[in-house]
């Protein structure tokens, strides 16, 4: 039996009121000075409830249940690659999107990862407010963890509405966040093969 008995929920164990989160919008509504009943607002406050659920339910997965036991053991010593994995996340300061690209990569020991798995480990970490070097630190950390490599490679480019539309950076101004652990973090060559790896991505 590979699949675990309970699914925890919330890292934290928190207790998750179930209160309604629409009627708090519709509030919000009215507070900047809309009209929460007009026709075009009047569903909004329940779509916007759906959207955040959806938005924020990598707080329903753990580590553990989307990797499902898919980790497997192989004779396999070179680097594993899954770039451009699309995310998209919110930031914790202003619950904005900030959305873009991570570029996972790992050397492995004794143990792979599924492949698909890595994509929805990016996605349970993004699903959540979090900020980009903790979501990028949190993936490199759960992969180390989970298949004891080498080395871990984690590179994360996105772009941050919070900044871009109050004008606080310029309009094309990406960051870039990376977690290098092991040999990623000690040795240059395997570095430097990651980083070109991402870089050949134009195809
Ligand atoms: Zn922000």
């Amino acid at each position: 039996m590979t699949k675990p008995t309970e699914i925890l929920l919330h890292d934290a164990n928190v207790q998750v009121p179930r209160e309604n989160i629409a009627d708090l919008v519709r509030r919000m509504i009215a507070l900047i000075g809309e009209d929460p009943n007009r026709e075009g607002l009047r569903k909004t406050p329940e779509r916007f409830e759906k959207a955040l659920r959806f938005l924020t339910s990598g707080y329903n997965q753990n580590v553990e249940n989307v990797l499902n036991g898919a980790t497997f053991s192989v004779h396999y010593d070179e680097m594993v690659v899954v770039k451009d994995i699309e995310f998209f996340s919110l930031c914790e300061h202003h619950l904005l999107p900030f959305f873009g690209k991570a570029h996972v990569a790992y050397l492995p020991s004794k143990k792979v990862l599924g492949l698909s798995k890595i994509a929805r480990l990016v996605n349970m970490f993004a699903r959540r407010l979090q900020i980009q070097e903790r979501m990028t630190s949190q993936i490199a950390q759960a992969i180390e963890e989970r298949v004891s490599p080498e080395g871990v490679g984690v590179i994360i480019e996105a772009r941050h509405l919070c900044m871009q539309m109050r004008g606080v950076e310029k309009q094309h101004g990406q960051a870039v966040t990376s977690a290098m652990l092991g040999s990623f973090r000690h040795n240059k060559q395997t570095r430097d093969e990651f980083l070109s790896l991402v870089r050949s991505k134009q195809h």
